[in-house]
């Protein structure tokens, strides 16, 4: 399968490419050319198929053209080594919990999949050049976090052979939680604490990539978001959602609610869609950044400065994904409107909402997921089924939830695992010289 470049200047990327360098080189996102739909009969019997066998015939409809059968197979079902299940909240609200990973949020999926196929490639690239020098062959992957991605990344590539993850963030301003998910992992990760703001660590990652002696010095890759082998695989989980409806006979009129940021995991859905999932249609509930939901009410898009909210994974002026939406309804506002719906909530809402579901039902949302359910609240017509996407664990943001409930919530053992591990990390300026002379020396 080739990819094309949402900008339309760039070359058409093989996977490998497009993997391996993430981004175009015309800036745009990269896109399948085609998208298969897949038969009637895997629909049919979908609910009786495991998650893991669902994604892989949802995988292999995407990679199957580029990566073998037992390769793909076995990246799928490393990748969902855990469960997201759909969890009743009311008659006609489920939560599809994706927080059962690592890191307890659904960004897990998409860069454990990212991992694995990209160790495939260089195993690949390895053998066919012949090279034995394993270490002149590492790939070095750079992120600049504010938080989830790192943990995400970090947990995704631990141990993953041949690759050394560096993860950069801002001194002081990643709340303990999230520090400790990057930053006491050892082995192949790094953790590079700069005496910045993230825009900082963004700028030494940017700077890395045009450098010309690092990039002679070493190989270096980006793990964000764009990259299509982190966002595909998130389509595996609303097949999943679907059969998991489907068997409980309230699949006919599903509608799923994506709390959206960049976008990147509800257009893993609308792909989902385009290839025959039977879902009736969607929802993207925004924080106060609803950059998106005037564009659905205008028709215009107008990228605005973001603005800081409770649910801060949200928090996003410019939604990457939004070019691929876009690309993927032939950039019609029409189109667009018929399958999507949109919503955005104050940090007030929010916060009520974690309160009253808490009340009703005795589930515990993060403000994230809050978002999606009052979205299905409020926008559910008779006769539907709501889905929303819980896309963290409550505990990830537990001084906010915390102080919202007035409760002390437990911290799932796997998060405290992280806690009680020891904290390294390199200190770093924010000048780029020093990074550099570090990474030279690496
Ligand atoms: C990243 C993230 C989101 C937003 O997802 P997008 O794919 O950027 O729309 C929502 N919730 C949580 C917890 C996240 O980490």
């Amino acid at each position: 399968m080739n990819y094309y470049s949402t900008n339309g200047q760039a070359p058409i990327a093989t996977l490998e490419k497009a993997v391996v360098k993430g981004l175009a080189e015309d800036k745009g996102l990269y896109m399948p050319e085609r998208i298969k739909t897949l038969p009637q009969d895997f629909f049919d019997n979908i609910e009786n198929l495991s998650f893991q066998e669902i994604a892989y015939r949802v995988a292999d409809a995407f990679f199957g053209e580029d990566v073998p059968a037992d390769d793909l197979k076995k990246i799928v079902y490393d990748t969902l080594a855990f469960d997201c299940p759909c969890v009743k909240v009311t008659d006609s609200i489920y939560s599809l919990e994706l927080f059962h990973g690592p890191t307890l949020a659904f960004k897990d999926v998409g860069a454990r999949f990212m991992a694995r196929l990209l160790q495939y490639f260089l195993k690949k690239e390895l053998k066919e050049s012949g090279t034995p020098d394993v270490k002149k062959s590492q790939v070095n992957v750079l992120v600049a976090t504010s938080g989830d991605t790192g943990s995400a990344v970090a947990n995704g590539f631990l141990g993953v052979e041949g690759i050394h993850v560096y993860v950069l963030y801002p001194k002081g301003k990643v709340s303990p939680i999230q520090e400790c998910q990057f930053t006491t992992l050892g082995q192949n990760i790094t953790a590079v604490e700069v005496d910045g703001v993230f825009d900082d660590c963004q700028a030494l990652v940017k700077n890395a990539f045009i450098d010309a002696d690092l990039n002679v010095h070493m190989k270096l890759t980006s793990a964000n978001s764009i990259n299509v082998a982190r966002f595909l695989p998130q389509a595996f989980y609303y097949f999943y959602a679907y059969a998991q409806m489907k068997k409980r006979g309230l699949a006919e009129q599903l509608v799923v609610c994506v709390p959206s940021g960049n976008f990147g995991n509800i257009c893993s859905a609308l792909f989902g869609k385009k290839m025959g999932l039977p879902i009736k249609r969607f929802i993207a509930a925004n924080n106060a950044n609803d950059i998106f939901f005037k564009y659905l009410q205008t028709g215009k898009y107008e990228p605005m400065p973001s603005v800081q909210t409770i649910a801060n994974a949200m928090d996003v002026g410019d939604p990457s994904n939004f070019a691929r939406v876009y690309a993927l309804y032939g950039k019609s506002h029409e189109a667009i409107c018929s399958d999507i719906s949109g919503a955005t909530y104050s940090d007030e809402q929010i916060a009520d909402t974690i309160k009253e579901v808490k009340a009703e039902t005795g589930y515990v949302c993060d403000p994230h997921g809050a978002c999606g359910y009052r979205a299905l609240k409020e926008g559910l017509k008779d006769g539907e089924v709501g889905v929303f996407l819980e896309t963290a664990h409550p505990a990830k943001f537990k001084s906010t939830v915390d102080s919202i409930l007035n409760d002390d919530i437990e911290i799932p053992v796997k998060l405290q695992a992280f806690m009680k591990g020891t904290k390294q990390s390199v200190p770093m300026s924010k000048n780029f010289v020093d990074f550099k002379q570090f990474l030279m020396g690496e």
